[in-house]
């Protein structure tokens, strides 16, 4: 699976446009803002988007879902729990960015254990809670997008509704770091990292 990181928007959430590379079947997760160039990226590889993924429901992570459900039809998933999110720009706090993102609404909602597949390769569905009640993490045997739940050398903030630190901790720990230690992790924000690296120096892990 090839994996393109795009920083996007005033905050630089990460957009990562994966796909394989013999179909050219792609999925875009967290399209956050710059559409434009989210959809360049697309038409330059030459790839068919089937899926959206938000791994959260914040308006830094989805800002862009419309531009990019628009130009490429593909379907916009996200977990069950945080669904409403896309449609409530307060849930979601886009009013406090001065936008009001209200649409669009999911198409599929995702669930523990989910898998989604993207031509030869495929990206499992982890719940992790604690950031948000519905944020996921995406992973597979050489990858895993943590969203705001797994930082390099941090956490997701727990101080936003539907936050908790208790949460996002026992997710981690119960969730992510089982996952082997090669696992290359592009989180939200920031830099990539390896699950092996965060399990050994994390400072919110090592304790
Ligand atoms: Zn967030
Ligand atoms: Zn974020």
């Amino acid at each position: 699976m090839k994996v393109i990181m795009l920083p996007v928007g005033p905050i630089e959430a990460n957009c990562f446009v994966v796909y394989d590379e013999e179909t050219k079947e792609a999925a875009v997760i967290d399209p956050g803002a710059d559409g434009k160039r989210i959809i360049q990226e697309i038409n330059k590889h030459d790839l068919k988007v089937k899926y959206i993924i938000n791994t959260h429901g914040h308006a830094d992570h989805i800002g862009a879902n419309l531009d990019v459900k628009n130009s490429t039809g593909a379907s916009l998933m996200i977990h069950e729990e945080d669904g409403a999110m896309l449609t409530d720009a307060n849930s979601n706090l886009s009013v406090f960015m001065g936008r009001g993102i209200t649409k669009p609404a999911p198409d599929v909602l995702l669930h523990e254990g989910d898998v989604i597949e993207i031509g030869s390769s495929t990206l499992k569905v982890v719940h992790t809670p604690g950031h948000t009640k519905g944020g996921i993490c995406l992973y597979n045997e050489e990858v895993c997008f943590s969203g705001d739940t797994l930082f390099a050398g941090s956490i997701g903030r727990t101080d936003f509704p539907g936050g908790s630190y208790g949460e996002i901790i026992n997710s981690i720990k119960t969730k992510l770091m089982p996952l082997a230690d090669e696992i290359i992790v592009y989180p939200g924000h920031g830099p990539a990292t390896t699950i092996g690296q965060e399990r050994r120096t994390n400072p919110f892990l090592v304790k």
